[in-house]
């Protein structure tokens, strides 16, 4: 059930705007700067970003995309494993300053894997971390340099962050099972 919509569609797309104006204003520029998308929703929000940054600064960014999942493998253990399915980053990440784009941050441990494939990589200069909406519960020492959004939930509510892309709609939700 939905409990609250938290961002409509104009909403997204300043706490974007401010996201790319944020990153060239800590980054200095464009210069060595890349994106790396955490599939899903991590990639359409990184090329709105990529197209945000080069309507500010007339400069196209790399984009890669990351694709990994958080599964719970035994019942027993009750632990997390997150798994790399595919990494799509066609450039080399070596002496860059990476911006990963996710949509929630919840635990870190998605970042955690992220930051162990990177740098499987290469050798970035620096990773950064941007995401819509960080709803806390965080289990390890993991934080967000760009958020959209604050937003404290408890572990039983979920946020649904939906857009045009995938979803046909630009709109973020509470919702409760
Ligand atoms: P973490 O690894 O930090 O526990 O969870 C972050 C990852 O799981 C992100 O890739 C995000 O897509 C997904 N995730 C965790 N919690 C939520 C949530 O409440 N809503 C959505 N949409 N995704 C979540
Ligand atoms: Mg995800």
């Amino acid at each position: 059930a939905v409990k609250a919509r938290i961002m409509d569609a104009d909403k997204l797309r300043r706490a974007l705007t401010r996201i790319a104006h944020e990153i060239l204003e800590r980054n200095r520029g464009t210069e060595n700067l890349v994106l790396i998308g955490i599939r899903r929703r991590g990639v359409p929000l990184a090329e709105r970003l990529q197209k945000l940054i080069e309507e500010i600064e007339g400069v196209k960014v790399p984009l890669g995309i990351l694709d990994i999942t958080l599964y719970r493998d035994d019942l027993t253990t009750l632990s997390v494993q997150p798994v790399i399915h595919r990494t799509e980053i066609p450039f080399n990440i070596s002496g860059k300053k990476v911006v990963l784009v996710d949509d929630v941050l919840f635990t870190g441990r998605t970042v955690r894997a992220a930051l162990d494939a990177l740098i499987d990589l290469g050798r970035p200069q620096n990773i950064q971390l941007a995401v819509i909406i960080d709803r806390g519960h965080r289990e390890l020492p993991i934080r967000a340099d760009y958020v959209g959004k604050n937003v404290p939930t408890s572990r039983k509510e979920e946020i649904a962050v939906q857009l045009e892309e995938i979803d046909g709609v630009d709109q973020v939700l509470i919702t409760e099972l």
